[in-house]
């Protein structure tokens, strides 16, 4: 057991004891991003995101290099990831729910997110776009908040073509995930589609 645990990142009995995750899910988790993403950047974001190790207000407030802690968007909570990322944060949640009326409007399927989805990514079914989608999210995000606006779905949409563009590119190099770059085409077609009519398909998740 000692053996099993000192295989992975520090930052896992963290987010076991938050999440109550397995082993097994903890491993799934660290290996989730290289399966759904052939570009170096975002990969490295969401082992950012695991660690803890991006410089919200909190953070920079405690190391001098803020004048105060309060999150970018609402302005009254303290800036952690957690509350940028999920629930908590009133302008985050707002996205949330946009993405996620976004998400069904294109697959025409349920789900009920659970809190952990929106940090670690959905562990429990084969969802590689989904799962590219909640990626990309935290990193439009992420850039709002360094942009100091406040997040809404059509930059999101916005964000979706240039990361395809960019995973299209790399992803044809490498002669990778040629089935999530279909997904995507059919999402970015279907995202600025007229009235996102015309490419309503049931796209798979
Ligand atoms: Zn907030």
């Amino acid at each position: 057991m000692i053996g099993k645990k000192a295989q992975l990142p520090s930052a896992a009995s963290k987010l076991q004891k938050e999440f109550n995750f397995s082993f097994d899910q903890l491993k799934q988790l660290f290996i989730l991003p290289h399966k759904v993403t052939v570009e170096p950047y975002v990969r490295a974001f969401q082992y950012k995101v695991l660690n803890s190790i991006l410089y919200t207000n909190s953070k920079l407030y405690k190391i001098g290099y803020s004048q105060h802690d309060l999150c970018t968007f609402c302005t009254s909570h303290p800036e952690k990831l957690n509350h940028l990322v999920l629930y908590s944060c009133p302008c985050s949640k707002a996205f949330w729910n946009d993405f996620e009326v976004f998400r069904f409007s294109a697959t025409l399927k349920k789900i009920n997110f659970i809190r952990q989805d929106f940090i670690v990514g959905v562990l429990l079914r084969s969802c590689s776009l989904l799962n590219y989608l909640l990626l990309i999210a935290k990193i439009y995000l992420w850039d709002c908040r360094r942009n100091q606006s406040h997040p809404n779905i059509n930059g999101f949409k916005a964000k979706i073509l240039i990361k395809y563009e960019t995973e299209n590119y790399i992803g044809r190099i490498n002669k990778k995930m040629e089935l999530l770059r279909e997904k995507l085409v059919k999402l970015v077609n279907f995202s600025f589609s007229v009235n996102n009519v015309m490419y309503i398909s049931n796209i798979v998740m």
